[in-house]
């Protein structure tokens, strides 16, 4: 019978050329579902005569089987593609160079920190910390700078309220001093207490930015003086430099919260006889210091017939370059990964 041939080649190829399992199950309905295009020849075969029913309907069957073991064939064979075009899409290739993970390293700056950090730390000093926008009181008043020090006049010092109003009452601090404020308010004397972080100051040129890091020190006992304040900073000093032969000096100098107040300088770490960086001198200016001023213990508190002590302040990046050898502030702040990777 040529019309079940005729179906039967269609079907088959019909399912051969398709390449999706939803389109192909539609494909089954059209032929083999129950008001398909076979089964609707299975339904005629009542109206055949009883002579031709069995070898028509043995023929019918055998045309479903090969259409069913067709559709099975093209369904495994569907899943096969699939399943290949999946592993080729996730395929891993062994042979790629890995993609790695970059070890970090600390910046050169958070680098001295820690050592000027555990150095201090070594001979008892505790390390504090504060807030970043500073009350004028704890930046200045409490330090005993009075109203009219050019460190409140505006070219110095960011303020944070508006510029119109008369009181400018809050402020990026410009120096970590305040956090001893701060500390002696909270801790009773005797106290040994390094503040380090950052502080602004309206300033930028070769060797001024306007973020930099401080470390401040205090120590406040019955007997902290000045010879004691001397030994602890020398000695803090030739460990830092890691020269044992590290010469010193104290020039005097003038801080409103210290009296006396004097400069401390170091031989200059980069010659024996005079360079440019300490200016042909041999000597490195490297912090400012004395014995905390009776106005300032006042301030906070601290009987200050009783109780003496001394204050040194010091920056980071000036030690950092001293340490390392850099000779421009700014390479500290333009994270050019060049210049930082030789730290680590
Ligand atoms: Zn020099």
């Amino acid at each position: 019978m040529t019309d079940l041939d005729l179906l039967l080649s269609e079907a088959v190829d019909l399912f051969n050329r398709i390449d999706d399992t939803a389109e192909l199950e539609q494909a089954k309905a059209r032929y083999l579902g129950r008001h398909g295009e076979l089964t609707n020849l299975l339904k005629g075969l009542g109206k055949l005569s009883p002579e031709d029913r069995p070898a028509m309907g043995s023929r019918i069957n055998q045309a479903k089987e090969t259409l069913e073991a067709t559709l099975n064939a093209r369904r495994e064979a569907i899943q096969e593609k699939k399943l290949e075009e999946r592993l080729i899409e996730e395929a891993l290739d062994v042979t790629l160079p890995g993609r790695g993970l970059g070890m970090g390293g600390l910046h050169p700056i958070t680098a001295t920190l820690d050592r000027i950090e555990s150095l201090f730390h070594s001979i008892g000093f505790t390390v504090a910390s504060g807030p970043e926008i500073e009350t004028d009181f704890y930046n200045f008043t409490a330090l005993n700078i009075p109203e009219n020090h050019p460190a409140r006049a505006m070219h110095d010092t960011f303020y944070v309220d508006d510029g119109n109003s008369s009181k400018n009452e809050h402020l990026l601090r410009t120096h970590t001093s305040p956090v001893q404020i701060r500390y002696m308010q909270t801790m009773p004397p005797p106290l040994k207490v390094i503040a380090p972080g950052r502080v602004y100051r309206r300033d930028s040129d070769l060797t001024h930015t306007p973020m930099f890091h401080q470390v401040e020190g205090l120590w406040i006992d019955e007997n902290a003086n000045f010879s004691a304040l001397k030994g602890v900073l020398a000695d803090f000093m030739q460990q830092f430099f890691e020269r044992e032969d590290l010469r010193v000096r104290f020039r005097a100098s003038f801080f409103p919260f210290t009296e006396p107040s004097a400069e401390m300088d170091i031989g200059c770490v980069m010659c024996k006889d005079g360079c440019r960086v300490c200016g042909y001198t041999g000597w490195l200016e490297v912090l400012g210091c004395g014995m905390v001023h009776p106005n300032v213990l006042k301030h906070v508190d601290v009987d200050n017939e009783k109780y003496i002590g001394f204050a040194f302040g010091l920056g980071v990046e000036r030690l950092a370059m001293l340490r390392y050898g850099v000779n421009d502030l700014r390479l500290f702040f333009e994270n050019d990964l060049r210049f930082l990777k030789q730290f680590n």
